[in-house]
């Protein structure tokens, strides 16, 4: 915020006897009896005086007394000088001092009151109401009303993104994935390398690696085993946090999505930052599939070295090779 300053502007006003030469600094007329002295200029009556004030830019009438300035215009008071002021995304009041608030869709300021509110697990604004879920999380009445806090629904909408990401991308297995909604206590126990903010959501394979032996016999070699090792009683889950607004929900199935693809495909590929950038980068095919491109700021911004860097990498790999490229690619890492 630019410098605000207030002057006073003192003036005085005294009745003298009439002087010989004396004339008004404002009509020039010839001053006959009383008259006023303000900044050492003569004025033959307030209404001139007046109308050396300075302007309010705000009211458009005269300042008198404390008069503020900001960016070179005049303000006649305190309320005046405030209508140049920000003002909060909560509360609408101005206010001088404020916090501002990254959003996908813009910056946001709050005043300090607003800003100290709690904040929405979801879009990460204060809010002044919401719902507290079991688990502790505060939800903004925004978020709350989009959100989705039963399985079912959950379900739902997880099949109709998988089914919308098999038409629409060709990305998909055959698994039978098992869905659930988790609070963030489960999300944090099930996932090894959780971090609160990165991931909302968690893909998880679980199987039984067992081994086999074929003996054969041969006349020249005499008895040969052959061991080899294979994966039996696969169990695929999502699992994704309760309570997120419908469009992150979307979001978070596509991502985690995802990852089935890839482990059903390129199973050996080991790099986190490979397999995150991938997913990230099925979140943002699928938000735009959806209408709302907005949400891919996110990973676009998005700072962190394997969430940020692995999706920059995979979407600038496809600008360069195209989609088939990256296939190869994978293929070569998978090896
Ligand atoms: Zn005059
Ligand atoms: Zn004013
Ligand atoms: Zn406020
Ligand atoms: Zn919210
Ligand atoms: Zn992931």
């Amino acid at each position: 915020m630019r410098k605000i300053s207030a002057i006073i502007l003192t003036c005085l006003a005294v009745f003298q006897l009439m002087a010989a030469t004396l004339r008004c600094s404002v009509c020039r007329r010839e001053i006959h009896g009383r008259y006023l002295i303000c900044n050492g200029k003569v004025f033959c009556s307030q209404k001139c005086l007046d109308r050396t004030l300075p302007v309010c830019a705000a009211c458009h009438k005269r300042c008198r007394g404390k008069v503020y300035t900001k960016d070179g215009k005049f303000y006649c008071s305190e309320k005046c000088l405030e209508t140049t002021f920000p003002k909060c995304s909560l509360c609408h009041q101005p206010f001088r001092k404020g916090v501002v608030i990254k959003t996908l869709t813009g910056d946001k300021i709050y005043c300090p009151h607003c800003a100290a509110l709690p904040r929405c697990f979801a879009c990460s604004l204060p809010a002044a109401s919401g719902i507290k879920l079991p688990d502790g999380r505060f939800l903004c009445d925004d978020c709350a009303r989009m959100a989705i806090l039963t399985e079912a629904a959950g379900q739902e909408l997880f099949d109709q993104v998988r089914e919308e990401m098999r038409r629409k991308l060709n990305l998909g297995t055959n698994h039978k994935i098992h869905f659930q909604l988790v609070d963030s206590k489960t999300l944090l126990k099930a996932s090894a390398n959780y971090e609160p903010g990165l991931e909302m959501g968690l893909f998880k394979h679980s199987y039984t690696v067992k081994t086999r032996t074929e003996t054969t016999y041969s006349l020249f070699k005499g008895r040969q085993d052959k061991t080899e090792q294979y994966l039996t009683n696969n169990r695929y889950s999502v699992s994704v946090l309760s309570g997120l607004p419908r469009r992150k929900f979307i979001e978070v199935c596509a991502h985690e999505l995802a990852h089935d693809w890839m482990d059903a495909e390129y199973p050996k590929i080991k790099s986190l930052k490979i397999k995150e950038g991938w997913a990230e980068y099925v979140a943002t095919r699928v938000n735009e599939l959806y209408g709302r491109q907005f949400m891919n700021k996110r990973m676009e911004a998005n700072t962190n070295e394997i969430y940020g860097d692995g999706y920059r990498f995979i979407r600038d790999y496809i600008r360069e090779h195209g989609m088939d490229g990256l296939m190869r690619y994978f293929s070569e890492l998978n090896k």
